[in-house]
């Protein structure tokens, strides 16, 4: 069709159609499976001091790369300094910057204000929007230890470092006590009904709550508050923090908090992670600006819109002395969370028959 509107001879045409193809087509043609080839993004598990964690990987001429943020899980934070197009880790008192596209690594000189330059043995990757740093090189910079297991074919990583501040997912097991926790918060179709429940049952739970939803919905956040429930940070715009930049994690928690005192004049030192995924690194910023990470103990998975007799069932089953237990009260999704406000009532009444008591996550801990 193109063609068609140029005055050219049908040869002309074909030389033409000839020279664009090896110009353009044939060699990019060729030089994109080549590269498909060889940066084809796999899925294997790394283990990190004893731990086996999931990751994306490339491999290019024999170098194994992993996203940058995977080194999170090694207690490292990472950053992204878009002045200088660099990936910058820090680990206790070691620091280097890596510049994206390069194979070279700019390392703090410990005790000066020197950098020193080394070259790495390939380049750092952009690949879909996501760094990949090679392994071996980052792991050498960080002074840990790593293996490769040919028989199992596994890469074993040592970090030499302290374990991660500890999650929190049950209360005491010798005490009948049982937290109910709310995630996602607040909204002003579901929370309303779950607080109006729980004042009608005398059940105080715990509310963990967006900054966005509490700059949304100021008045049911005050509510939650003057009704005698807890509070908890669940980050401004509920990220996946293991695919967070450090700075940006610290940014969701404290951008939070500030929104949180502003509303309520109050803040909490309780902190949920999104999807509960936490890696050593965010652990560790979490702990040093003062937080407890709570997970939770019974998952009513009443997020995917299970019915009130699953959500009963699930609890049910579940269900342990100083267990916490996860459910939402806000999804974008409309009417997904019915089961969570229909088997509330059930929830409470099963559970005080069977001698539990309703205490907040705050209390659940200093009965600990
Ligand atoms: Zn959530």
């Amino acid at each position: 069709m193109l063609f068609r509107t140029f005055s050219f001879d049908k040869c002309t045409k074909w030389i033409v159609f000839f020279m664009i193809s090896v110009l353009f087509f044939a060699p990019q043609a060729h030089s994109v499976s080549a590269q498909e080839e060889a940066l084809t993004v796999r899925v294997a598990s790394i283990v990190i001091d004893n731990e086996p964690i999931k990751t994306e990987y490339v491999m290019k001429d024999g170098h194994l790369l992993v996203p940058a943020l995977f080194f999170k899980h090694m207690g490292t934070k990472v950053d992204k300094s878009d002045k200088y197009q660099s990936l910058v880790f820090r680990y206790g008192d070691i620091q280097f910057a890596l510049p994206i596209g390069k194979k070279q690594s700019y390392k703090s000189v410990k005790g000066t204000t020197k950098w020193e330059t080394s070259t790495l043995t390939t380049e750092v990757l952009e690949l879909e929007g996501e760094a990949f740093v090679p392994l071996l090189d980052v792991v050498k910079n960080l002074e840990m230890d790593v293996t490769y297991d040919s028989r199992m074919k596994r890469t074993f990583v040592t970090t030499n470092s302290a374990p991660a501040p500890k999650a929190i997912s049950t209360g005491n097991p010798n005490k009948k006590l049982v937290s109910l926790t709310f995630d996602d918060g607040p909204d002003r179709h579901y929370t309303p009904q779950i607080l109006d429940i729980l004042k009608e049952k005398g059940v105080k739970a715990t509310f963990f709550v967006t900054g966005e939803q509490v700059k949304n919905h100021p008045d049911i956040m005050k509510r939650i508050v003057e009704e005698g429930h807890s509070i908890g940070n669940h980050t401004w715009s509920h990220p996946s923090l293991d695919e967070t930049f450090t700075a940006d994690v610290i940014q969701e928690v404290t951008s939070t908090q500030q929104m949180i005192e502003k509303t309520v004049g109050r803040a909490s030192d309780l902190f949920r992670p999104p999807y509960g995924a936490i890696t050593k690194s965010d652990a560790i910023v979490l702990h040093d600006i003062g937080y407890r990470v709570i997970l939770w103990s019974v998952d009513t998975l009443d997020w995917s819109g299970k019915s009130k007799e699953e959500i009963i069932d699930i609890v049910e089953r579940d269900i342990s002395p100083g267990g916490i237990v996860l459910q939402h009260n806000f999804q974008s999704t409309e009417r997904v969370l019915d089961g969570t406000v229909e088997a509330l009532p059930t929830i409470i009444d099963h559970l005080r028959k069977k001698g539990y008591k309703f205490v907040t996550v705050q209390t659940l801990l200093d009965n600990y």
